[in-house]
């Protein structure tokens, strides 16, 4: 037990002496440096060790020179993709509605989409290839049919002929198909409505 005592004395001293800021003084405690001699060893390992990190820190430096940086090689390994085709909508000149809503006049015209319900106003049809007309405060008569239209679509004056005056409601119509919106403040999905072939012709900001 005394000569625990008296190597602990010793690496103790050896501690202030030589290895001030260096913690593998402590590990060499535990590691049993038994011989007085050993600790005066201790210092070239760690002066080998730091001089070695400088160096691999050097050699480091010169990689990312020569190469251009690590985080440039990384992104080479990424495959190249053309980035204009990620634009948000907002920037590539309008926006379109996803579902497509028809409402009464209650219903805000805009862009539609799941959260945000409004009624669609750039309403293009698809089988006719005809804008979609709307009207409001209006729905239309029941005598309304594919040949008033076919003969009078897109003349609004001429379409009043068959247009009802109603309150909150909303009248659509394009050439080959017509729609009244109710006055209810809850949109139309079109997809509920297969009969119209009206799809949204984009809004602009
Ligand atoms: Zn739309
Ligand atoms: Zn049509």
């Amino acid at each position: 037990m005394d000569d625990d005592e008296d190597l602990d004395e010793l690496l103790d001293e050896v501690e202030k002496k030589f290895c001030r800021n260096v913690s593998v003084a402590a590990s060499a405690r535990g590691g049993g440096t038994s011989e007085p001699g050993g600790a005066r060893r201790l210092r070239n390992p760690v002066e080998q060790i730091s001089s070695i990190t400088e160096d691999i820190d050097e050699l480091l430096e010169e990689l990312v020179d020569e190469h251009g940086g690590f985080h440039q090689s990384e992104r080479e390994k990424l495959p190249k993709e053309p980035r204009a085709e990620q634009k948000p909508p907002s920037q590539s000149g309008g926006r379109k509605c996803c579902p497509v809503f028809v409402g009464g006049c209650s219903v805000t015209n805009g862009v539609g989409t799941a959260t945000s319900k409004r009624s669609c106003d750039q309403l293009r049809c698809i089988s006719c290839d005809f804008r979609v007309l709307m009207f409001d405060d209006c729905e239309w008569d029941s005598s309304c049919d594919y040949l008033f239209l076919r003969n009078n679509v897109p003349d609004r004056q001429k379409l009043r002929a068959k247009l009802k005056k109603r309150r909150g409601f909303r009248a659509y119509a394009c050439q080959c198909s017509w729609f009244s919106s109710s006055s209810s403040s809850e949109p139309t999905d079109l997809r509920v409505q297969p009969q119209l072939r009206w799809v949204c012709g984009k809004h602009q900001d």
